[in-house]
């Protein structure tokens, strides 16, 4: 069949039942995952079918980076492009994405002062790009010294605070929304701007009033709603209203997290920065973890890491991008496995988890049969054992090799 190969590898990190597999295999066929299982057994079934042969390397599920402005902010911000090259620059953002071993995004079309594209011009170029990508249709509130605020349906047109809770232009977003992501910003973000450049970031941007009416549509168009949120009172004031999930959550209390285990909520923790304030240390992904609460390692790239934060390894105030997501993750991973979790369990954070968020769980994330076959052949746990991109020798999307590193 030319289809169908079986591949084996040292180790397989399934992130699901399954566990860890040594020695283990799987049938590829037609780009999904036919069969997964010990390499003794699957090569007697499957006895004469092509075998692929990473016998020295381990096999994890491909990466899931769930909140990134990868198309929309990062063009402008790395490259002096225009608007006929915008796209170029995007396309070569997404190759490196995927060569960090990322196979899907959630990606969050905001509308931006520089970006005169619908959230369906975003859609049509990526449709021939080997990597999954979800969008969210958002509204953006930025902390400039005057706050300007945009939507995507309104593209690069500001517009004033009050349009945000508009029911036209909620409800096209919720339409237009693929997945939970940051779809309001109840405190005005810095974005990826310089501290000094957004004196306003953090302010609260709703009312309660407004916050229960854009969530009440969201559901009533059958969309889960997410926010761009941290500090404890916005963080009271989006749980009081409903959302369903939060991006960031920054300074989440105690108490908060109990809530948000009892609301059935889940949590993207940006840990390398997004808000105003100090980002999700390993110790608050610890706690989030323990408490069984779904919680996804995203990196909202690009971005300039939040300054002087201990766990993270930049000495600089460089735009960081997904090739960070390993870097930023590998301090609560390691927590994880010292508090004697399985790699399993904390690998789920970079794959399985925002999976599920993004409303994809049962397509990709994990390695078990009928999956998409959008798998890393790699020199170890992704986060946890490798942060170098290097080390992730080849990258898989739908059964077909789109990176490698082996040659040469
Ligand atoms: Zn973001």
């Amino acid at each position: 069949m030319k289809n169908e190969y079986l591949i084996c590898g040292k180790k397989l990190v399934t992130v699901s039942q399954l566990g860890s597999i040594n020695d283990g295999a799987m049938v590829v066929k037609d780009g999904k995952i036919a069969d997964i299982g010990s390499w003794g057994k699957l090569r007697e079934k499957y006895a004469g079918i092509k075998v692929v042969d990473y016998s020295d390397y381990v096999i994890t599920p491909g990466l899931v980076d769930c909140h990134t402005h990868l198309l929309e902010f990062a063009p402008t911000s790395l490259h002096p492009i225009t608007k006929e090259t915008h796209f170029l620059a995007a396309k070569s953002i997404l190759l490196h994405a995927l060569s960090s071993g990322i196979t899907a995004l959630g990606e969050q079309i905001c509308g931006h002062p520089l970006c005169d594209f619908s959230i369906d011009d975003y859609r049509e170029t990526t449709t021939d790009i080997p990597l999954d990508i979800s969008f969210a249709a958002t509204s953006i509130s930025i902390g400039f010294e005057k706050l300007s605020h945009y939507t995507s349906v309104t593209k690069s047109t500001g517009v004033d605070q009050k349009d945000l809770s508009n029911f036209f232009l909620v409800k096209q977003m919720a339409q237009h929304s693929d997945y939970p992501g940051e779809n309001i910003f109840i405190n005005a973000t810095p974005a990826n701007f310089k501290v000094n450049d957004v004196p306003r970031a953090g302010e609260i941007i709703y009312t309660k009033k407004e916050l229960e009416k854009i969530v009440e549509i969201y559901h009533q168009s059958g969309k889960q709603i997410g926010a761009h949120v941290a500090g404890e009172d916005a963080i009271q004031m989006t749980l009081d209203a409903g959302i369903d999930v939060l991006h960031h959550a920054h300074k989440i209390t105690e108490e908060q997290m109990d809530i948000v285990k009892e609301q059935k909520v889940k949590i993207v923790a940006t840990p390398m920065g997004g808000t105003h304030l100090e980002p999700n240390s390993p110790e608050n992904i610890l706690r989030l973890h323990q408490k069984n609460i779904p919680v996804s390692i995203a990196t909202d790239s690009y971005l300039p890491p939040y300054p002087d934060i201990s766990w993270l390894p930049f000495n600089d105030q460089e735009l960081k991008g997904p090739d960070a997501l390993m870097i930023v993750s590998q301090p609560p991973m390691q927590l994880l496995k010292e508090h004697g979790y399985d790699e399993n369990d904390i690998l789920a954070l970079l794959t399985a988890n925002p999976a599920d968020i993004l409303g994809k769980g049962h397509q990709f994330g994990r390695l078990t049969k009928g999956m998409d076959a959008n798998f890393l052949i790699t020199g170890g746990v992704p986060g946890l054992d490798i942060t170098d991109i290097g080390g992730i020798k080849t990258v898989y999307f739908k059964g077909k090799k789109v990176i490698d590193r082996t040659k040469g």
